[in-house]
């Protein structure tokens, strides 16, 4: 299980891949109720809603770290 930069909850990644397609540009999720996810810096980060992306997306920098 992943988790959620954001908030801290896990995040199944399995369902967050299975309901995600990629675009140009990273990521656009077709059911964000299962969980999305987002290429950032080299690496996927999985998210629990479409909320704690958009503050990821926000201030990836508070939210990125190993
Ligand atoms: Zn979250």
């Amino acid at each position: 299980m992943a988790q959620c930069p954001v908030c801290g909850a896990t995040v199944d990644e399995a369902a967050a891949r299975a309901t995600t397609g990629l675009t140009a540009h990273g990521a656009s999720e077709t059911d964000p109720t299962k969980g999305t996810r987002q290429f950032h810096e080299g690496k996927w980060y999985y998210f629990d809603s479409l909320e704690c992306r958009s503050k990821f997306l926000a201030h990836p920098e508070t939210y990125a770290k190993d």
